[in-house]
């Protein structure tokens, strides 16, 4: 079964709203019902961390701007194998915003 899902702002560049492709999308993380994927712009190249987590009414999403790439989020994240610790920090992160 497929759960609705709200991410439509979140598919397109917050910046300047050109709809995100696969292409531009890596899974960076995904355990216990939260995924962190991170997006490329394909026009201004501004990168985004997008974390998502499976609530029991569908998708809940939230994009935060980031300035690593794809690479140095996956090499920084799964150095530390991704710890509940810092996904809440993320979820700080956000929440600043
Ligand atoms: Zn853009």
């Amino acid at each position: 079964m497929e759960k609705e899902n709200n991410l439509g702002p979140l598919s397109s560049c917050s910046i300047c709203r050109k709809e995100f492709s696969k292409k531009d999308a890596i899974l960076i993380s995904q355990q216990e019902g939260k995924v962190i994927l991170h997006t490329t712009c394909s026009q201004c190249h501004t990168s985004a961390l997008i974390v998502l987590s499976d609530e029991q009414k569908g998708f809940l999403g939230m994009g935060i701007i980031t300035d690593l790439d794809q690479q140095e989020v996956k090499e920084k994240l799964q150095m530390k194998a991704i710890s509940s610790d810092e996904i809440i920090d993320i979820y700080k992160t956000i929440e600043k915003f």
